[in-house]
C-alpha cells in the first residue's frame, strides 16, 4: 500500500523534542515493522532495579574517583560489593548519578545502552531517547558496525516550542490511576478524575520552567546530534501536530514521510 518503503528494518531511531508527540509515531513503527521499543528510561530503571535487588547497602561514593572523574576498575567494585554481575555494577554506576540528581555522563549511558541493546541481539528495536548527544551517536555508529547490524532510518518528530508548551502545561494527571487529562481538550469534570473522584494534579515535570529546560537541552545537545547523523543515516521528518488526531492519520503521516524519504 505504501510505495518504496522498506519491508523490513533492523533498527530505527525516533527523535524529537520532549513533548513533540513521539509515542504515537513509535507505536506505528512498532506495529508496522514488528519492532520493540527500547527507551532510555526503561534501561535506567532496569539496571537500578538490578542493583537495588542485589541489596548492597555500603557507601557507593567510594567507587568514584573524584580526581580522575571516573569509576574505579570494575574488578575492584566487584571485589568490594561481592559480585561481578555486570548488571549490578552498571546499576551501581547509574545510581551514583541518579542519587545525586546529576546528569549521567555519555560514557556511562553508552555502557548501559550497549549492555541492554545486546540483550536484544542489537536488532528489531525502536530506539527512543537514545542517542541524545553527538557522543552517543558516534558510539552507536561504531557499535552497529561492530555488531554487523544497522540503523535503517531516523524518524524526526517535529513540533514547535509554543505547541509543546501549550499542550504540556495544560496536562493534568490522576494521582490514583494515572489517567491523563487536558484542561482544554479533555477537561476533568470539577477538576476530578472520572474514575477515582480525586483531584487531578499537574506533574512536577510539566511546569513551564521544566519544559523550557528540556527544550533548551534539545537545542544544545540533540539538534547537533541530528545534524551530525544527517548524511550518515536517512532522516524522515514528520509533524507531531495533526489537525485531526486519529490513529489512522498518525499512521498515514508516518508512512508518507517514509515514502518521501525512499522515493
Ligand atoms: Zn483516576
Amino acid at each position: 500500500m505504501y510505495e518504496n518503503v522498506p519491508d523490513e528494518v533492523d533498527n530505527v531511531i525516533v527523535t524529537g523534542k520532549s513533548g513533540a508527540g513521539k509515542q504515537p509515531r513509535i507505536d506505528v513503527l512498532v506495529e508496522e515493522y514488528g519492532l520493540e521499543q527500547l527507551s532510555t528510561g526503561d534501561i535506567f530503571r532496569s539496571y537500578l532495579g538490578e542493583f537495588d535487588g542485589y541489596g548492597y547497602d555500603g557507601d557507593i561514593s567510594q567507587f568514584w574517583d573524584e580526581e580522575k572523574e571516573e569509576f574505579v576498575a570494575d574488578d575492584r567494585i566487584a571485589e568490594e560489593i561481592g559480585t561481578d554481575k555486570e548488571e549490578v555494577i552498571l546499576g551501581l554506576k547509574a545510581k551514583y548519578f541518579v542519587d545525586r540528581g546529576k546528569f549521567v555522563p555519555d560514557r556511562i549511558t553508552n555502557q548501559l545502552f550497549d549492555s541492554y541493546f545486546g540483550k536484544q541481539d542489537y536488532s528489531d528495536q525502536v530506539l527512543d531517547g537514545y542517542p541524545r548527544t553527538v557522543d552517543q551517536a558516534d558510539f552507536l555508529l561504531d557499535l552497529v558496525e561492530e555488531k554487523n547490524t544497522k540503523v535503517d532510518f531516523i524518524l524526526w518528530v517535529r513540533n514547535t516550542d509554543e505547541k509543546i508548551i501549550a499542550r504540556t502545561t495544560k496536562r493534568r494527571i490522576c494521582p490514583e490511576c494515572g489517567e491523563v487529562y487536558h484542561l482544554k481538550y479533555d477537561p476533568p469534570e470539577d477538576g476530578k478524575c472520572a474514575d477515582c473522584g480525586v483531584e487531578v494534579i499537574q506533574r512536577s515535570d510539566d511546569t513551564e520552567e521544566k519544559i523550557r529546560a528540556r527544550l533548551q537541552e534539545f537545542k544544545d545537545k540533540t539538534k547537533p546530534m541530528i545534524e551530525y547523523l544527517d548524511g550518515k543515516i536517512p532522516i524522515a521528518e514528520v509533524s507531531g501536530h495533526l489537525e485531526e488526531f486519529t490513529p489512522e492519520n498518525v499512521r498515514k503521516s508516518v508512512m508518507s514521510s517514509l515514502e518521501e524519504l525512499y522515493e
